[in-house]
C-alpha cells in the first residue's frame, strides 16, 4: 500500500489539501503520496514555532539536551528503517544510508552536549561600579530548506543546532526525499519534544518559496543549489540572518609528490560515493604530467570495478541518480567533453539494462581542458574529469577559477606543497591526503558562489545565537 506522508505541525500530524507522488529512482515506482503544502500550511507551522519559542527559549539547556539525547537514541534504534527509507527515496546504497543515519544520531548527541556550553563573558568597564555582561540568546524562529542528497543529515545539522540553542524550527525537506524526514519526525514525536519546537512541512511546489519569503522567520538556513540560493537571497522579506550552503564543483590536485595509490583511492571514493551527488564530490582533477598516466590508469581500473545497481542490494557500490534531470546533466557534460576532444576511459553512458531506473555508468573522462563543462560546472553525478598540468601555479589558478568555494582536495607528500596549497586554495574546506573534508566537530561551509555561514561543530551552533550586552550599574566605589 502506498504510504501517505503528512506534515508535522505543533506536535500533530496533518494532511495538506493536495498531494504529489514520490518515486523510487531505482525502478521509477511510486513509493508514497506526499502532502503538497502551500502558504496556509507554512503559516500554520511558523505560527506554531513562534508560539513555542516563547517558552522553549527559556527552557534550561540541560532539559533541551535531554530531549536531543532522547531523539538521537530513537534515531539509532530505528537506524535500519531510516536507512531503507533513504535508499528507497533517493537511491544511495544501503551501506551509505546506514552511515548517514548513524551520523545523524551522533549529531543529536553532539548538539545535546553543546547546548549546555553556551556561555557569555564579563567585560571590564572604564569606570568602576559597572558590570557588562555579554550573553548569547537564541535567534528565534528558524526556517530550514534542505535538498535530497543527504536527506537526514542536512535536516539534522540545522534542527539539532537550532533546538539546542533554544530556537524553534520549521523544516521544508526536498520533494525528492520526504519519507526519511517523516520518520525522523516520528522519532521527535516519540521523544516528547514539546509541540511547535520542531515542525515539518512537505511539498513540491509552493511550500519552499512560501517558507523562504515568510515574514515570521528570524533566520533562514538553506542548503541546495547555487541557483535556488540566489533566488532565495533576492526574495527574503527583510534583512535577517541567512545561512547558505550551496553547490560547487570541487577540484582535486595531485602533485608529482603524491602517493598515487592513495590519490586514486581518494578520487574513487569522493568522486563516486552517493553516485557523485555530494556537494563536496570531486568533480575535476588536475594531475602533474609526470604521474598523469599512472593516475588515469589507476582511477580507470578502480572506477570500472564499481558495481552499479539498486542501492538496496548490499553488493552494489553505486546506486541510481536521484532524478531523471540529473542523468540528463551528466550525459550532457560527458558529451560536451568528448565533443571537445576528451576521452572516456571507462563508462560514459546510461545503463539501459537498469531502466526505468535513473542510472548512469561510473565514468572517467581524461584529456580534459579547463573550458569543458565537466571542469567548470557542477556535474553532480558519477563522472569525474581529469587533465594534466605542468606548472602547479596553473593548477591552482584552474582550481580557484570558478565560482565554487566549498571544498578542494590535494594529494602530495611534500610538506611545503601541503601547507602552500592549504593556504592558496580559496575554499571553505581543504583536505590534504584525505577526502573527508567534513567532520562533526569542525566548522563546515563554503565561500564565493558556494555560500556563507557554517554548519557542524560549535560554530554551527553559534549561527542560531545572537549577542546581548547587559550593562549593570551596581554602584560600588
Ligand atoms: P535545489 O536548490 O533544487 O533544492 C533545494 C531545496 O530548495 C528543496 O527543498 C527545494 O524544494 C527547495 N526550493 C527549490 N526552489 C525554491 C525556491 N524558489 N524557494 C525556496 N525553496 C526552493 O537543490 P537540490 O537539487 O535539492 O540539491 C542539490 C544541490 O544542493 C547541489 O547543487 C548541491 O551541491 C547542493 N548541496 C550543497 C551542500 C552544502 O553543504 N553546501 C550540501 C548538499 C547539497
Amino acid at each position: 500500500m502506498t504510504k501517505k506522508l503528512r506534515n508535522y505541525i505543533d506536535g500533530q500530524w496533518s494532511p495538506a489539501t493536495s498531494t504529489f507522488e514520490a518515486r523510487n529512482p531505482a525502478n521509477d515506482q511510486v513509493i508514497a503520496e506526499v502532502a503538497d503544502s502551500g502558504p496556509a500550511e507554512v503559516d500554520a507551522a511558523v505560527a506554531a514555532a513562534r508560539a513555542a519559542f516563547a517558552t522553549w527559549r527559556h527552557v534550561n539547556p540541560s532539559v533541551r539536551a535531554r530531549y536531543l539525547h532522547a531523539i538521537g537514541d530513537r534515531v539509532k534504534a530505528r537506524e535500519s528503517e531510516l536507512a531503507q527509507a533513504i535508499t528507497t527515496e533517493m537511491g544511495k546504497t544501503i551501506g551509505e544510508a546506514t552511515g548517514e543515519v548513524d551520523k545523524l544520531a551522533k549529531a543529536f548527541h553532539f548538539y545535546a552536549e553543546e547546548a549546555s556550553r553556551v556561555h557569555g563573558e564579563v567585560i571590564p568597564n572604564d569606570v568602576d561600579g559597572f558590570h557588562s555582561l555579554a550573553v548569547r540568546e537564541p535567534i528565534g524562529v528558524v526556517g530550514a530548506i534542505t535538498p535530497w542528497n543527504y536527506p537526514l543529515e542536512l535536516v539534522g545539522w540545522k534542527l539539532c543546532a537550532a533546538v539546542a540553542a533554544g530556537c524553534t524550527i520549521v523544516v521544508k525537506p526536498s520533494q525528492y526525499a520526504s519519507l526519511s524526514p517523516v520518520l525522523l519526525f516520528e522519532c521527535i514525536d516519540d521523544a516528547g519534544l514539546p509541540g511547535g519546537v520542531a515542525n515539518l512541512v512537505l511539498g513540491a511546489g509552493a511550500a519552499g518559496p512560501a517558507l523562504a519569503a515568510h515574514a515570521g522567520l528570524d533566520k533562514l538556513a538553506f542548503t541546495g543549489s547555487t541557483a535556488t540560493g540566489n533566488t532565495i537571497a533576492r526574495n527574503v522579506p527583510r534583512a535577517m540572518p541567512l545561512t547558505m550552503e550551496l553547490g560547487g564543483t570541487c577540484p582535486m590536485i595531485v602533485t608529482e609528490h603524491a602517493d598515487i595509490k592513495a590519490a586514486v583511492t581518494g578520487a574513487a571514493r569522493r568522486g563516486f560515493r552517493n553516485a557523485g551527488q555530494i556537494c563536496i564530490a570531486i568533480n575535476r582533477i588536475y594531475v602533474h604530467r609526470s604521474v598523469y598516466s599512472d593516475f588515469v590508469d589507476g582511477l580507470t581500473s578502480a572506477v570500472a570495478a564499481l558495481r552499479a545497481g539498486n542501492g538496496m542490494d548490499p553488493a552494489m557500490d553505486v546506486g541510481p541518480m536521484a532524478t531523471r534531470a540529473g542523468v540528463d546533466v551528466v550525459e550532457a557534460h560527458v558529451k560536451d567533453a568528448v565533443a571537445h576532444g576528451a576521452t572516456v576511459t571507462t563508462g560514459g553512458d546510461r545503463i539501459p539494462e537498469l531502466a526505468p531506473g535513473y542510472f548512469f555508468e561510473p565514468t572517467v573522462v581524461a584529456g580534459c581542458t579547463p573550458e569543458m563543462r565537466v571542469m567548470c560546472e557542477e556535474t553532480f553525478g558519477p563522472v569525474v574529469g581529469v587533465m594534466a598540468y605542468d606548472d602547479l601555479a596553473d593548477a591552482i589558478a584552474w582550481a580557484n577559477g570558478t565560482e565554487s568555494g566549498l571544498a578542494a582536495y590535494v594529494y602530495t607528500q611534500d610538506l611545503r606543497q601541503a601547507h602552500d596549497l592549504g593556504r592558496r586554495l580559496d575554499f571553505g574546506n581543504v583536505a590534504v591526503n584525505n577526502v573527508d573534508a567534513g567532520i562533526m566537530n569542525a566548522p563546515y561551509g563554503g565561500r564565493k558562489g558556494s555560500g556563507f555561514g557554517v554548519e557542524h561543530g560549535k560554530a554551527g551552533l553559534e549561527g542560531y545565537l545572537q549577542h546581548k550586552h547587559i550593562r549593570i550599574r551596581y554602584g560600588a566605589e
